[in-house]
């Protein structure tokens, strides 16, 4: 009894000398209120450190990029100093590591960051929902990773971050520990892959919480013109998140989720606009459009895509992605299930809940497999691809992911429909494969097919080892059939055209312009268009941008073979003016090619009427 107590008091005597000794906290500070030359200086408290030799990294990579961005090229004027100030000598080996020599003596850090928004380098530009942004007292989008390194070894330790900021400002993350104060915050994580998981959107706060069953969702917008309202972004994306939840089953799986929103007016230094998924948020930079519909359904396609990715790669993933290595990053096989599967089940669960139709979740898809097959290698086998996607050889085909990526986990989708009499589809094996895995479980790569097969049945296996492993190309055809849709893969009949030459659209003149007239087919040729030929009007009728269609639809409707055509079109002179040409020919049909059109099959049977109710909730 008294040798328990005595062990007790022991324990808790050394608990107690461990906690009020060792400081085992990265403690970070920066201060947003002092941007100098569009650089933010950080300074780090170290943690104590038993190590004489220790390497302080910025990352080479992060997750959901698969791209090598080295984010110690971001980084100057890194010193390091002990207890008492001194310098401790510091050597740099490569771009994103820094070797410190007496680190058992080292108390602080320094360094200044550049963001990576408006560098000067042009290599290698950082996708901007993954990179950082400083516009002194405006914006700083703070992805981690690009302002905060760790010592290699040292990654599992509590990091504390203290910003003192501009008046007003708010720091909006999916992180939950946060201490507000007027003039400087206090934001912990408890490790740096939970940091590098939490971007930081700072800036005056444009935010709305939104109850999502049982989720609290945080919109926090940042539009540099106040274009777009965090409520605008809330009410665009609650019906989303209703459906999403129904999609997974009734229940979200987080308790909480942050979507921010960096909005720009100018074109981004990639040139591309975007966003990037966390376990707790995702980040994203768009072009502040006015309040349209195209805006409206944007946002819908792009937070639905980042917000599932809670299930997979955040979930669901391989070793690879669960271990993740900052510096030696290895790739996965399996980004037809991170990207693809996200992809699909974005615009999957749209169509399903009836916020989009189902055509227009059609054209999405055919879009896509033209997409697959004009701008990609549609007989590269796709876990080869994605296991080797950092190769600058390989990597041309990343952006297949989203395009063959969703398209092969929509046949998955179907054959598994199919094979369960409509009981069982991709929904369902994601929920499998949550159950079997999950975040803290990873797969191995090579397991997946067959752990997949084991679950389902054997077709699937030979689905996915012949086409995703092996380079035979998806049977999309054979599989829409099974759901009633045939796929035309050319179509040719004899049509009236404009002339068989592209159309572009001049903002300044409102008027459509003749692109590419050497591509002009037998019946535009007879007018003999010029280049940058604008059109006026068409058989007496002028062509109003805002009336397009309909005027098109009445043309062909009113003309037929043999008919005389009149074009009158503006010619671009010298220095921006216009001559009017009125030109003639004979109306003529020539053959026109579509490829990849759908239509329902003739005589569809009670079973492809079972598994296309099934697949997407659609009643014929
Ligand atoms: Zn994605």
């Amino acid at each position: 009894m008294i040798m328990r107590i005595q062990l007790c008091c022991t324990l808790f005597f050394i608990l107690f000398h461990l906690s009020f000794r060792a400081n085992d906290t990265y403690r970070y500070s920066v201060n947003l209120t002092t941007v100098t030359n569009d650089k933010l200086q950080v300074t780090l408290f170290t943690p104590d450190l038993t190590e004489q030799q220790i390497t302080f990294c910025f990352p080479s990579m992060v997750p959901g990029t698969y791209s090598v961005y080295d984010f110690g090229r971001f980084i100057s004027n890194l010193k390091a100093f002990d207890k008492n100030g001194q310098p401790l000598a510091t050597t740099q080996s490569d771009v994103n590591t820094y070797n410190i020599t007496n680190a058992t003596q080292l108390a602080k850090i320094t360094y200044d960051v550049d963001d990576t928004w408006d560098t000067s380098s042009k290599d290698n530009i950082v996708f901007e929902p993954g990179g950082t942004n400083i516009e002194s007292n405006k914006v700083f989008g703070i992805n981690t990773h690009g302002f905060f390194g760790y010592f290699k070894n040292h990654l599992r330790q509590k990091f504390e971050l203290e910003f003192t900021k501009p008046e007003g400002f708010y720091p909006s993350t999916g992180l939950s520990n946060i201490k507000i104060q007027t003039q400087k915050d206090v934001i912990t994580a408890p490790n740096y892959f939970d940091l590098v998981d939490s971007p930081i959107l700072y800036c005056q706060p444009d935010t709305i919480t939104i109850e999502v069953a049982n989720t609290k969702v945080l919109v926090s917008a940042y539009s540099p013109n106040k274009k777009i309202s965090a409520a605008f972004i809330a009410s665009t994306l609650k019906q989303l998140l209703f459906a999403q939840r129904d999609y997974l089953g009734g229940e979200l799986p987080v308790d909480k989720y942050a979507f921010l929103f960096s909005f720009i007016d100018k074109p981004s230094l990639s040139g591309a606009t975007g966003a990037l998924e966390h376990s707790y948020s995702s980040f994203y930079v768009l072009y502040e459009m006015p309040d349209t519909a195209v805006l409206r359904q944007t946002l819908r396609d792009v937070c639905a895509h980042e917000f599932f990715h809670i299930v997979t790669p955040l979930t669901i993933h391989s070793k690879e992605i669960g271990e993740f290595d900052f510096n030696k990053p290895m790739m996965s096989k399996h980004l037809w299930l991170y990207e693809g599967m996200t992809e699909y089940a974005a615009h999957h669960a749209q169509a399903k809940a009836g916020l989009i139709e189902i055509d227009a979740f059609f054209n999405v898809m055919i879009e896509k497999y033209q997409n697959s097959l004009t701008q990609y290698n549609d007989t590269m086998s796709f876990t080869y691809m994605s296991k080797n996607v950092l190769n600058p050889k390989i990597y041309p085909q990343y952006g297949n992911v989203y395009e063959k990526g969703a398209l092969i986990s929509l046949c998955l989708d179907v054959l598994l429909r199919h094979y369960s009499q409509g009981n069982y589809g991709t929904q369902q094996l994601m929920k499998d494969l949550a159950k079997k895995y999950g975040k803290e479980k990873a797969f191995n790569d090579d397991d997946l097919f067959t752990d997949i097969e084991k679950l389902t049945y054997p077709e699937i296996g030979v689905f996915l080892k012949k086409h995703v492993e092996g380079n035979t190309p998806l049977p999309l055809g054979d599989v829409l059939k099974l759901v009633g849709i045939n796929l035309e893969r050319e179509h040719k009949e004899m049509r009236f055209t404009l002339g068989g030459m592209d159309v572009g659209f001049n903002d300044n003149t409102k008027r459509l312009v003749f692109l590419n007239v050497s591509k002009c087919d037998a019946f535009g040729k007879q007018f003999k268009f010029k280049e940058g030929d604008e059109l006026y009007k068409i058989n007496g009728t002028l062509v109003e941008i805002e009336q397009v269609q309909n005027i098109f639809a009445n043309y062909y409707k009113s003309i037929k073979e043999g008919d005389e055509i009149w074009y009158e079109v503006y010619r671009p002179k010298r220095k921006g003016k216009y001559k009017l040409k009125k030109l003639n020919g004979f109306a003529k049909k020539v053959e026109v090619v579509e490829k990849n059109l759908i239509s329902l099959v003739k005589g569809i049977d009670e079973q492809q009427k079972q598994t296309l109710n099934a697949w997407i909730g659609y009643h014929l």
